[in-house]
């Protein structure tokens, strides 16, 4: 039997449904050995799930998801492996964390121009205590009734088109990946079809360029991937010398058909990806820079 494990999962540090401990209690029910919980812009989590990870007998792997600046479509580079201890980190991380805090006022703003009275009160009560993002915003909006799920929250009001819509800041693509190699860490780039690639060729050019920067890895195991895009990925991760790694992007009851240790491709997600990830943040600190 393979070992398998999930590196990509979020909790409520960030829009996962579940607090840290009950994501890595959960893992543990469900037979992974090795988790990486990646909360969106925040290492808040990583302390409780290190810690359950450690009673349960289950190795988490401390990471993060960073959102980066890219041109269109959206960017997300996972950070695995991380000095969670790094007042570097968390200091880059507050950057995000602000504005965050800046964001959330300006979009109830424009919900409240819209005719919709929400607060951000009523957002933060959903939110489980952690980092308030636009998924919390949408389940609020749906729970007092101005939308019929979710979905249409984004469709309408808080998608990049939506009416709502704000912009917030994000780093760079190189800072971001060096604010994860200063913290000891080893940065892949999250679900590559969200950069909405014009084909593979630009795909391969900004995954080069991102190779150049200190990318060590490409998340080519994810739900949402088709069997093509799966193929693509895993020829460019071998044909630029990337590690190959792999997971749900677990948010709980914020992204209901995605169940943990239960997903289409669970098979795919070995510890060879572990093992694979590690052998580049061994090579990593044995030649930096
Ligand atoms: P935020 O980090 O606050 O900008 O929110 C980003 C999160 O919102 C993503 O991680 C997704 O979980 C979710 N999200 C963004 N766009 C959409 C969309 N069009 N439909 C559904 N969920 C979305
Ligand atoms: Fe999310
Ligand atoms: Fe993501
Ligand atoms: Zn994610």
């Amino acid at each position: 039997m393979p070992q398998l494990v999930d590196l990509h999962t979020h909790s409520t540090a960030s829009d996962g449904s579940l607090p840290p401990r009950e994501v890595v209690r959960l893992a543990k029910a469900r037979g992974l050995t090795a988790l990486a919980l990646t909360d969106h812009d925040t290492i808040a989590g990583l302390a409780e799930a290190v810690a359950a990870g450690a009673e349960l007998g289950l190795e988490i792997i401390p990471g993060v998801e960073i959102s980066a600046r890219h041109p269109r479509g959206s960017m997300h580079i996972l950070g695995y492996f991380l000095d969670w201890h790094s007042p570097l980190l968390a200091q880059r991380l507050a950057v995000l964390q602000q504005a965050r805090a800046d964001r959330n006022p300006q979009i109830i703003a424009k919900l409240n121009a819209l005719g919709i009275p929400l607060t951000l009160a009523q957002v933060e009560a959903v939110s489980g205590g952690g980092q308030v993002g636009r998924p919390h915003i949408a389940r609020a909006l749906w729970e007092a009734g101005y939308v019929a799920s979710i979905q249409e929250a984004f469709d309408v009001y808080l998608g990049n088109d939506g009416k709502a819509y704000v912009s917030k800041f994000r780093f760079p693509p190189a800072e971001a990946i060096a604010m994860i190699r200063e913290a000891g860490g080893v940065a892949v780039l999250a679900h590559p079809f969200t950069l909405h690639p014009a084909d593979p060729g630009e795909l391969r050019s900004v995954l080069a360029e991102l190779a150049g920067l200190g990318l060590a890895g490409v998340e080519c195991y994810y739900p949402e991937h088709t069997p093509e895009q799966e193929a693509l990925y895993l020829a460019l991760a071998r044909e630029l010398n990337l590690a190959v790694s792999g997971g749900s992007d677990f948010h709980g009851d914020n992204k209901p058909e995605v169940e943990l240790g239960r997903v289409s491709i669970q098979a795919k997600l070995t510890y060879d990806l572990v093992a694979g990830l590690k052998a580049r943040r061994a090579a990593l600190r044995a030649a930096p820079g």
